[in-house]
């Protein structure tokens, strides 16, 4: 009856309703948004709402986007905008496309070492997410899997965490985990936010990799955060904001001092100002 919802939101380039059944069985799909206030859910199928109007969606191999794909992505896409006031989708303005891929998919990488020997290798992918361009996506991990609420894991808002972090970066520089903070970030001036911010997400990190190491090498206890984390400060910043939208009593258990840095920059005070482009 609603499967129309994508089409007639790009026919007429403006906002369409979520139809409340659709909007329910999403709510059922992520207990992490379910479990949100009502005020909060609402505000966030709002965003919902611009997000769909916004954004085009294509799926390949044949795969047909629904309105529930669609909605399954835009609502875990936009609860990071959740706490940043009218302006908030304009962090994800730099691109239009939302690319499905059924399946994981192999990317041919080439990298050149310091000798300028180039390498080739094979890397499959579930999602990812480039600077001005479009986000990639695996329906499989979208869709979500039993132990996800557990782990903490969500793989959009994974994707979408690297958008945030690249968003507001001069041309061709790197995600590094450091996004640009709101004025006024936990009462403090511009720089000293940023060097509190890039200090602890680096001490944090060291510390994780560090266990990751132990884990793989020694038989340590795993640690609790998806070892992909490790691979450098721009995925433990994806990874761990996975872990804070999905599983906060767990994340602020674990990395008290990193929820304290996210809480200041997705939920700030709102006398701080919103951290809009
Ligand atoms: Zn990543």
């Amino acid at each position: 009856m609603w499967r129309a919802l994508v089409e007639l939101t790009r026919r007429w380039q403006a906002p369409v309703p979520v139809p409340e059944p659709l909007w329910q069985e999403v709510l059922a799909r992520y207990p992490f948004i379910a479990a949100r206030p009502a005020s909060e859910r609402e505000r966030l199928r709002g965003l919902c709402q611009q997000f769909l109007a916004r954004k085009e969606f294509h799926g390949t191999h044949g795969l047909e986007i629904t309105d529930h794909m669609a909605l399954c992505v835009a609502a875990q896409a936009c609860l990071p905008l959740l706490h940043w006031g009218p302006g908030a989708l304009r962090w994800y303005d730099d691109f239009v496309g939302i690319v499905i891929h059924p399946d994981e998919v192999v990317a041919h990488r080439e990298v050149m070492d310091e000798a300028g020997v180039v390498h080739h290798y094979d890397e499959p992918l579930a999602g990812e997410a480039m600077a001005g361009g479009p986000v990639m996506l695996v329906w499989r991990h979208v869709r979500g899997h039993a132990e996800d609420g557990r782990l903490g894991h969500s793989l959009v808002i994974h994707e979408f965490a690297h958008k945030i972090d690249m968003r507001h970066k001069p041309r061709h520089a790197d995600a590094d985990g450091c996004p640009r903070l709101p004025t006024g970030f936990l009462g403090l001036g511009a720089r000293a936010a940023h060097a509190l911010w890039a200090d602890t997400l680096q001490d944090e990190y060291r510390q994780f990799r560090n266990a990751v190491e132990m884990a793989e090498r020694f038989g340590a206890e795993p640690p609790w955060l998806d070892a992909y984390g490790a691979h450098s400060p721009a995925e433990f910043f994806a990874v761990a904001c996975e872990a804070y939208f999905v599983n906060r009593p767990r994340f602020e258990a674990e990395f008290p001092r990193l929820a304290r840095l996210f809480d200041g920059f997705f939920q700030p005070p709102p006398l701080t100002g919103a951290a809009t482009p």
